[in-house]
Formats: structure tokens, C-alpha cells, sequence
């Protein structure tokens, strides 16, 4: 065991990250799966395209195809021998005079090289006439215009968004190749904790973080098992980890990672793995383990609920990202105009908690969404965003440039 951290001397976020990054394993192993079950999944294998994209020249509008040889100086008219469809091209041959009707995605007459929009020509019998002025070369999509034959696709590591899934699915690519699921355990420890449903005796608390940590471990890329609550008895939570470790890439514990009495995971720690013990310069949060025991990565977070989730999206889902395959991704941060005083000393980079809102005329504003204790939940509930303070910062004023974090994409 290791405690690299004196009081005064905290360890900062960026050189956490570093250190998780310089010594997570690389993780092996890929599995086939459908496109339907491809989102948010990460390739292990290029897409190559294995035929033009789109594969024949088409229309990009409902109208009339027809050649630019004909175009005249002022309106001309066309004869019109026939219909390409979507889906059903147009047979025959088209000489010069003539043109075809076609609507968007048919194929374009391998004679024609224009289109123009129905809504711009007067359709009289088996006459088109056009206006002066027609373009060349217009509303035509040209063959492998979108990707072509044997072009990247997409690239290993990729994590697949619904649009990616619409490029394979149009270039016919069903079956692909992809990083296998992070396995993943997770528990809770404390004597006071107590299952939901259960009556509470003075001194107990429901046990929340499992709840929260299975919530925050939905995901695509992870298979998670949810072991259960350890009470604060070493040869059981040794028990566990050590039997956890054979079968999972990842462990998180919450609860016990300080140094009170019965935090019993640093001691247990030091018998069955290499653990390190941090106390972090971040709020709400302090102490973290991180290590390895065996081949498994070990995260011993705190005990307290918002400093389960803070560490959990701030330390925990960057290494999760690198031993999914996806590497190193940054949160979307931006600045707001600070609407609300907020209470900081200088020393930790802080998570506050906020609600972002935008103005009429596209300006971020964000005000504190109530008490910053690490304990408590309802204030985090309200909130959409983190408030990111750095170390030294300390109170801020109303009307301050701050920098916020947002949960999600929609406020
Ligand atoms: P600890 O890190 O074990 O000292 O716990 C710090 C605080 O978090 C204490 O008030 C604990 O009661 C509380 N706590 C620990 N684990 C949980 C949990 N699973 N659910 C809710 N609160 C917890
Ligand atoms: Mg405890």
C-alpha cells in the first residue's frame, strides 16, 4: 500500500488521470454482433466500403432529367419519353430533345446529365417547356459522391452513433466486429447500510450508491454485476474481492476508502493487490483507491453519494473509456455567466453543482443548484451541470465567467 499524498500536498485530478492512463491494461478480445445491436458499441475491426456509395448516378429531386447539350439561350422545350422511378430506372433510350421524368433516388439516364425541380417547368402533354436560364449539372447525385469503393468507412475505435449504423446499414455491411463488453462489479460496504424495503433501526441508512452506480453503468459497452452490500468486516470484503477479481476487468467499491476506524479496504488492499491510495485536490471526493489486483482494475470510491458520482464521471468513466477501446475523451465543457454567488476556498478543483439555463440570444447562464454537501442528493437532483472551479479559485462573484459542465445535451 501506498499513500503518496500528504494533507497539504493533494493529488490533482490531471495527475490522477495520468497515472490511471499510463497504467491500465490494454484489454483483449473482440465479438460479432448485428447492426441492431450495435449502438454505442466500439469497433475492434475498420469498416471498409465494399462497393460505391451511392452505387449509381440518381436524382436529387422529383422532376425531369435531361441533358445540357440542350439547354438554349432563352426557353426551350423537351419531349418527354418516360418515367425513371425510384426503384424502377427508365428502359429505354433518350435521344437529343428529349427528356425524362424522374423522381428522387431513380436512376439517372445514363444519356442525361441534369435535373431540374418539377416546380420550375410547365408540363403541356409529352412537352416540358423550360425557362430561360436553366442550369447545367443540376440536382444530379453522382456515383460514389457519398464514399467510395474500398474508402475507410469507419475506423477502429469508433464508438457507433445511430448515423454510423445508417453508413453500414447503406453500404450493406451487416455483421461487424466489436471490442467485447468491459465486465464489471461493483459493491457497497458499511455497517449502517440497509436494503431498500427494510425497516430502519437509529443509525442505519438505505444503501443508495449501488443504486446509483448500476444507474450510472448503463451502457452499451458494459456488463455489469452488482454484488451487493460487504459490512465493514475484512475477511468478507477480502472475500469478495479477491473471488470478484478472477472474473470481472473492473471492481468499484464505495464506502471505507478514507482512513476512519473501520475503513477496512486500504488494509485489505495491501494483502491481495497493488493499490494505490489517493486523496485527491477535488470536491466532493477526497479520498480514492485505485490499483490492481490481479488482472483486474480496482476503484475504491468514497462513501458519500455525490462523491460516488463525481468520482465516477470525473476518474472512474475516463479509464472505462480507455479499456473499452474508445481512448481519451474529453467531457463538453463551456463558460456561463455565474448568476448566483458560490462559496469556495482555494485548495481543490471543485464540482459544484448548477442549473444552466440559455438566454433568448443564445447566452449560457448558470446559478448554484443549492447546497454543495457531499451527502446531499436533493440539491444534485435539481441540478444539469457541473460548476468546474479550479484550485485556487476562491469565492465567486455574481456576473463571473465560470465554466460548467453540462449532464446532458438537452437543458
Ligand atoms: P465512508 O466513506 O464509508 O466513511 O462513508 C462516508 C459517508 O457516506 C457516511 O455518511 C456513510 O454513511 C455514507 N455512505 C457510505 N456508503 C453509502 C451507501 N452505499 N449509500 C448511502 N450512503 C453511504
Ligand atoms: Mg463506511
Amino acid at each position: 500500500m501506498r499513500d503518496i499524498c500528504s494533507h497539504n500536498n493533494l493529488l490533482s485530478l490531471t495527475d490522477a488521470l495520468e497515472r490511471i492512463h499510463q497504467s491500465l491494461p490494454v484489454l483483449s478480445g473482440e465479438e460479432s454482433i448485428t447492426l441492431s445491436h450495435a449502438l454505442g458499441r466500439v469497433l475492434s475491426q475498420e469498416c471498409i466500403a465494399p462497393a460505391d456509395l451511392p452505387p449509381f448516378p440518381n436524382s436529387a429531386m422529383d422532376g425531369y432529367a435531361f441533358h445540357s447539350d440542350d439547354i438554349s439561350d432563352s426557353a426551350f422545350s423537351l419531349k418527354l419519353v418516360g418515367t425513371s422511378w425510384a426503384g424502377k430506372p427508365f428502359s429505354g433510350q433518350v435521344q437529343r430533345g428529349e427528356c425524362v421524368r424522374i423522381f428522387t433516388g431513380a436512376v439517372l439516364p445514363e444519356a442525361l446529365d441534369s435535373v431540374i425541380m418539377q416546380e420550375e417547368v410547365n408540363a403541356l402533354d409529352a412537352w416540358i417547356h423550360f425557362p430561360n436560364k436553366t442550369p447545367a449539372g443540376k440536382h444530379t447525385r453522382t456515383i460514389g459522391e457519398d464514399v467510395k469503393k474500398s474508402a475507410l468507412l469507419l475506423p477502429i475505435g469508433k464508438q457507433l452513433t445511430a448515423t454510423d449504423i445508417g453508413l453500414l446499414a447503406s453500404a450493406g455491411l451487416y455483421e461487424i466486429k466489436v471490442k467485447r463488453k468491459l465486465r464489471i462489479a461493483f459493491f457497497s460496504t458499511g455497517d449502517e447500510l440497509s436494503p431498500i424495503g427494510s425497516e430502519l433501526a437509529l443509525g442505519q441508512i438505505y444503501d443508495s450508491n449501488r443504486y446509483t452506480l448500476a444507474a450510472l453503468l448503463v451502457d452499451p459497452c458494459y456488463r455489469f454485476n452488482d454484488l451487493g452490500v460487504m459490512p465493514d468486516d475484512k475477511d468478507k470484503i477480502k472475500d469478495c474481492l479477491v473471488t470478484a477479481a478472477k472474473n470481472h476487468d473492473v471492481i468499484i467499491s464505495t464506502g471505507g476508502a478514507s482512513v476512519g476506524d473501520a475503513d477496512f479496504i486500504q488494509e485489505i488492499l495491501t494483502d491481495i493487490g497493488q493499490v494505490d491510495f489517493w486523496k485527491l485536490a477535488i470536491k466532493p471526493g477526497k479520498p480514492l483507491a485505485f490499483g490492481q489486483i490481479g488482472k483486474c482494475c480496482f476503484f475504491g470510491l468514497p462513501g458519500n453519494p455525490i462523491s460516488v458520482i463525481a468520482t465516477f464521471q470525473q476518474v472512474v468513466t475516463p479509464a472505462l473509456h480507455q479499456l473499452s477501446g474508445l481512448g481519451l475523451k474529453k467531457a463538453l465543457r463551456f463558460q456561463a455567466t455565474c448568476k448566483s454567488p458560490l462559496f469556495k476556498k482555494s485548495g481543490r478543483q471543485e464540482f459544484q453543482r448548477g442549473i444552466l439555463s440559455q438566454t433568448e440570444s443564445g447566452e449560457f447562464e448558470v446559478i448554484s443548484a443549492g447546497k454543495q454537501g457531499s451527502n446531499i442528493l436533493s440539491a444534485s437532483s435539481r441540478a444539469n451541470c457541473y460548476i468546474v472551479l479550479n484550485r485556487e479559485q476562491e469565492n465567486v462573484a455574481i456576473n463571473s465567467t465560470v465554466l460548467v459542465e453540462p449532464f446532458t445535451t438537452w437543458i
